[in-house]
């Protein structure tokens, strides 16, 4: 499958709902098109609609610190988020806003092939495992789903963002992301 020719396909699609977000730009992704890990964020902020790829601002930093800590950087994973486009004032996306995205989302999914997803904070886990409870109860358990036609290996782990908020989380996802590359490991 030609994994660029599918990928501008889906961009094109999601130009689409720019007229959802007058203003602003598409945030479509960043890192390796091939690579075993899929990392889902939210939304992109300011600097990344400016920028136009996601994670280049402040939580993108502790993201890239995230990934150093198990021996990764940026060109050995492949990085989206749930909605495209920079929502108003930074907020949250809306559940309306996340099921707009989330046909795409999984489009996404289906292209890249990822072995595994990793989901960043509660959208991510929202719009990919259909899951609204609290974020403590599925912080670095494994899921697996199917979605399309592949069946990921799928993680979450609170959102960088929320880290720079709440640095004492930091042990955990430094944890949940050490069981992650041994699993990865594994297989
Ligand atoms: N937060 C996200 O969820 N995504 C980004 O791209 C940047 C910050």
């Amino acid at each position: 499958m030609n994994k660029i020719f599918y990928l501008n396909k889906l961009k094109k699609k999601i130009l689409l709902l720019k007229k959802n977000f007058p203003k602003k730009n598409l945030v479509f992704s960043d890192g390796n098109k091939n690579a075993k890990i899929m990392i889902i964020g939210e939304a992109p902020g300011k600097n990344e609609d400016k920028q136009k790829v996601p994670f280049v601002g402040r939580a993108g930093k502790v993201l890239d610190k995230l990934l150093f800590s198990i021996s990764l950087n940026r060109q050995q994973v492949y990085i989206t988020n749930v909605v495209n486009y920079r929502p108003d004032k930074n907020r949250k996306p809306n559940l309306l806003e996340i099921n707009l995205f989330k046909k795409y989302l999984f489009q996404h999914i289906e292209i890249i092939k990822p072995k595994f997803i990793l989901l960043l904070g509660s959208t991510a886990a929202e719009a990919v495992l259909d899951y609204q409870g609290p974020l403590n109860l599925i912080i670095g358990k494994f899921f697996e789903k199917k979605i399309i036609n592949i069946t990921p290996i799928i993680m979450t782990v609170y959102h960088p963002a929320y880290l720079l908020r709440q640095p004492k989380n930091i042990k955990t996802v430094n944890k949940n992301l050490n069981n992650l590359k041994k699993y990865i490991k594994k297989t």
